[in-house]
């Protein structure tokens, strides 16, 4: 193996071995750029090294031949006592990990050649800074002394001087403290600061390959998902030097602006400085067109330079470059980083002026980033300390009052007021006061709680767990760790996006993203691109993008973000408020007529709430499902009604009632137990009934002269016995209800893939459906055997620490386990009925990961919530090039 390659040997497909930064240099010393020369050590070396301690033998040979090469191009020796060649080592992975690892600069520097150094330069001050500062960075990071003690040593100079920056110490100064820390050495480590240039150089390299492992590199690759045994490359270059005077610099410099993604060369420069000045600010840097003023020509060749590398990785790209004495020099370049409005605007810029295609301008955005910008944002400086940190569950941000029931919610958005709900933790009964704020805020739950769910199904800003608040809903405040009291009516701010909540009203920018997709109109170069690219990912997609929406006002919103149906309708939320009477009211049925009434009574508000939805998504199709939860859900809590009956004076018989059928039907494992498909069957008439509603919202549409395309969706089906006896029963009303009506109901039945058992027998199941919607929320519970709300609050957050997950399994599918029998159930349910409709209507339906499998799966659509649609259509269409 070959261990050393020198710049002129590289190239940018080889970041693998040589490192990000290795590939970057070789590449732009092919195309001509100024680098000045150098060789990489590879990253096998450092696997090599790092796995036993010890370089490979070829290693020492291999780089002492490049730094004879090096040598003999710079025409100097390293560390020689005369005009000596100086080094920088410098760490560089395949993926960029700026400021994890070490670099160490002046690498040659000793007693005799820092004479030497002064002589050649002509500068005494600058050829002791230079020494100083590599016994410094040695020191630290080669022989493990602590950088405090060198820090302490230079205040203790520039006090005693009175000056205020190291740039005013002057040589005496500096040479003392050269002597002073070549002590700290000494007494630190018991050995004296390597005087051998070559000692310098093969230690420095050791060190770089162990700065692999260091504590910042460690945390910074886990929360990056960068692999652990990938290794650093070392780049060893001919040191510059920028800090030689007034016509010396360094800067950084971008070809578009990384914040906003407009073209123009934009960055900073530091005159007479090195590098790492820049990065540890110890002056302000000036903007780069100071040095247009300063430098002309230096200026435009800086400019032809990013010229060429834009072109050639046709790409924003950044670099680190250094001026001395009038040279210019190009250290360091790479594709840059940037924000996600930058991202959408570059990767349009360059698709228009046709340096990419437009399938290739796809996928330099993601979804994430256009969710990001979606929503209005704060406009906080570093001053705005949050009250709190939670889970940002629902991103966005929103200003409101501080409420802490539902009630109160309701009662004061009716008068206009903007409220943030403020709960331990969310249940079905604050839906009410989630759809009136702005903003839910609890101190309880995850990512999967409750709350999140459903705030985020309603695009509401939701922060949860926020743990360092202590809720009190009876005094109606809440009271932060360090003493902050909140009263109810007191303004907060909440960050969704962040996961923070603010005391007070924080400036809110409105997003002009948001409101161009939800209009399909607005101008400005980002709101063009960000239409420019959904416009591209509709034209590619296979996969049809459906909302999971309960209202008219969701699915109408859905729509305009450019849903193309109703993917899940779910009933349950229907069953609520005032109609939760009636709900006792069937559950409490002592025998079939009081049952049927009860069901009557629901009947037309159901058929009600289907034909909003119908109207909404006319010409689209939009699939019910039947009743899902267990009835209890719909049941006042057992404890509140026992200690009500106990505490009366007369017991209300009603109550008694109550709580007899609370008993009745108190499960072990409600997940488990009497809900889906099972409810439908054991509850007479209920099936009926949703059927009914449906069959007859459609005929209403029709007759109304509407284009409605409903789907009824039976739940939780093990079986295709159930599925079976559950169409009969469906099919049976539609054709009553299609008898007494004189229409045809076309109205297809499927079920959902929501247990191992449907899965695995999906080619039995097959013969009874008309569609499989795979809901993997369900069927990641049951395939994994645990209870997302139990499990995310209890042991996710160490299986996520012990990498026993990368990501949730309710984030993001799990591909091998449930993402395969989504393919098994795709693929067997596909050959018993070649018309058999899939999609996926779980949280994951709006995953951008999960959407690439589910098109690789060869799914017919996805279906989430309404806000993520547009991210969705993107990453569908960036699945599909
Ligand atoms: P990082 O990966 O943390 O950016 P670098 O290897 O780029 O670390 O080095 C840190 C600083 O040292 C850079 O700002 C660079 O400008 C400076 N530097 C590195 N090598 C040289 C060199 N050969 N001559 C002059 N400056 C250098
Ligand atoms: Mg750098
Ligand atoms: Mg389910």
């Amino acid at each position: 193996t070959k261990y050393v390659y020198e710049f002129t040997e590289g190239s940018r497909d080889m970041a693998g071995l040589l490192g990000g930064k290795g590939a970057g240099l070789a590449e732009m010393t092919r195309l001509g750029l100024p680098v000045p020369p150098g060789f990489t050590v590879t990253t096998e070396a450092c696997k090599v090294y790092l796995a036993t301690g010890e370089e490979p033998d070829e290693l020492g040979v291999e780089a002492a031949q490049a730094l004879a090469g090096l040598e003999r191009a710079m025409g100097r020796t390293l560390g020689a006592p005369d005009d000596p060649l100086l080094v920088s080592v410098r760490s560089g992975a395949r993926f960029s990990m700026p400021g994890m690892m070490e670099t160490i600069l002046d690498i040659g520097l000793n007693d005799q050649s820092v004479t030497g150094l002064a002589k050649a330069s002509g500068q005494e001050r600058f050829a002791w800074d230079s020494y100083r500062r590599l016994i410094q960075m040695f020191g630290r990071t080669v022989m493990g002394v602590d950088g405090d003690l060198f820090e302490q040593a230079i205040s203790a100079h520039k006090a005693r001087r009175a000056v205020a920056t190291d740039h005013e110490l002057d040589t005496g100064e500096l040479v003392e403290l050269t002597d002073e820390f070549k002590d700290i050495v000494r007494k630190e480590t018991g050995e004296d600061f390597p005087q051998d240039p070559a000692e310098q150089l093969a230690r420095a390299i050791r060190a770089v390959f162990d700065s692999w492992n260091g504590e910042r590199a460690r945390v910074y690759r886990l929360r990056e998902h960068i692999p652990e045994d990938l290794g650093t490359a070392v780049n060893v270059q001919a040191m510059v030097f920028g800090n030689l005077g007034p016509d010396s610099g360094t800067g950084v410099a971008f070809t578009r602006d990384p914040a906003s993604g407009e073209s123009g060369v934009y960055g900073d420069y530091l005159p007479d400085a090195q590098g790492e000045d820049v990065v540890a600010g110890v002056r302000d840097a000036l903007p780069l067109s100071e040095l247009k003023v300063l430098a002309p020509r230096t200026y435009v060749e800086l400019g032809d330079h990013l010229r060429t590398l834009e072109d050639h990785y046709r790409d924003l790209c950044d670099v680190e470059f250094t001026v001395e004495r009038g040279k210019l020099w190009i250290l360091q370049t790479r594709v840059g980083k940037r924000t996600a409005e930058a991202a959408f605007r570059i990767a349009h810029d360059l698709g228009a002026d046709g340096t990419i295609s437009a399938d290739e301008a796809l996928v330099r955005v993601d979804g994430a980033a256009l969710t990001r910008l979606m929503f209005p944002r704060f406009d906080t400086t570093p001053a705005d300390v949050p009250l709190a940190h939670g889970v940002p569950a629902s991103p966005g941000a929103a200003v409101g009052v501080a409420v802490f029931d539902s009630a109160e919610a309701v009662r004061r958005a009716a008068t206009g007021e903007h409220v943030v709900l403020v709960r331990r933790e969310t249940t079905p009964d604050d839906l009410p006061g989630m759809i009136a704020a702005e903003a839910v805020l609890t101190s309880r739950g995850g990512k999967t709680s409750h709350a999140a769910v459903v705030a985020r199904g309603m695009g509401k800003v939701c922060v949860c767990g926020a743990e360092a608040l202590t809720v009190d809903p009876v005094a109606r405040r809440f009271t932060t760790r360090t003493g902050v009291v909140v009263d109810e009516g007191d303004t907060v701010s909440v960050d969704g996006t962040a996961g923070t909540v603010h005391l007070g009203a924080l400036p809110l920018t409105a997003s002009d993203v948001g409101r161009a997709l939800e209009t399909g109109t607005g101008a400005g170069p980002l709101t063009e691109a960000v239409l420019g690219a959904l416009a591209h990912a509709d034209s590619v997609r296979r996969l049809e993008v459906r909302a999971n929406a309960d209202t008219p006002e969701d699915a109408a919103r859905a729509r305009a973000l450019g849903a193309q149906g109703i993917g899940l309708c779910r009933t349950e939320h229907m069953f609520l408020g005032e109609r939760r009477a009636l709900v006792e009211a069937m559950i409490l049925a002592r025998d079939d007529t009081a049952r049927g009434q009860a069901l009557a009574a629901l009947l037309p508000l159901q058929r009600e709430d289907f034909i909003g939805i119908l109207t909404a998504m006319d010409g689209l199709p939009v699939t019910i499902r039947l009743l899902d939860p267990p009835l209890h859900e719909f049941l006042p809590d057992r404890t509140e009604l026992a200690v009500r009956l106990a505490s009366a004076a007369n017991p209300d018989p009603h109550d008694r009632d109550l709580l007899r059928a609370v008993e009745r039907m108190q499960e072990q494992n409600p997940m488990l137990g009497l809900r889906g498909v099972r409810l439908g069957l054991a509850v007479p008439g209920l099936m009926a009934m949703q059927v009914r509603a449906v069959a007859e919202a459609v005929t209403n549409r029709l007759s109304a002269g509407g284009r409605p395309h409903a789907e009824i969706m039976i739940p939780l089906v093990g079986t295709v016995e159930e599925l079976r006896l559950a169409r009969t029963e469906a099919e049976r009303v539609l054709a009553e209800v299609a008898a007494e009506t004189g229409t045809t109901l076309d109205c297809p039945i499927g079920t959902m893939i929501e247990l191992p058992r449907a899965a695995l027998t999906a080619g039995r199941i097959a013969e009874a459906a008309d569609f499989f919607s795979f809901g993997t929320n369900d069927l990641t519970q049951t395939t994994w055997g645990l209870s997302r709300d139990d499990a995310e609050a209890s042991f996710f957050p160490l299986y996520l620490e012990k990498g026993v997950f990368e990501v949730s399994p309710f984030d993001s599918i799990d591909q091998e386990g449930v993402g395969r029998l989504v393919e098994l159930a795709v693929e067997a349910g596909r050959a018993v009925n070649p018309r058999l409709q899939t999609g996926v209507c779980g949280e994951h339906g709006g995953d951008p990961d999960s959407i690439h499998f589910f098109h690789r799966a060869g799914l017919d659509y996805v279906s989430c919530s309404p806000f993520r649609i547009p991210a969705a259509r993107l990453e569908a269409g960036r699945a599909a090039v």
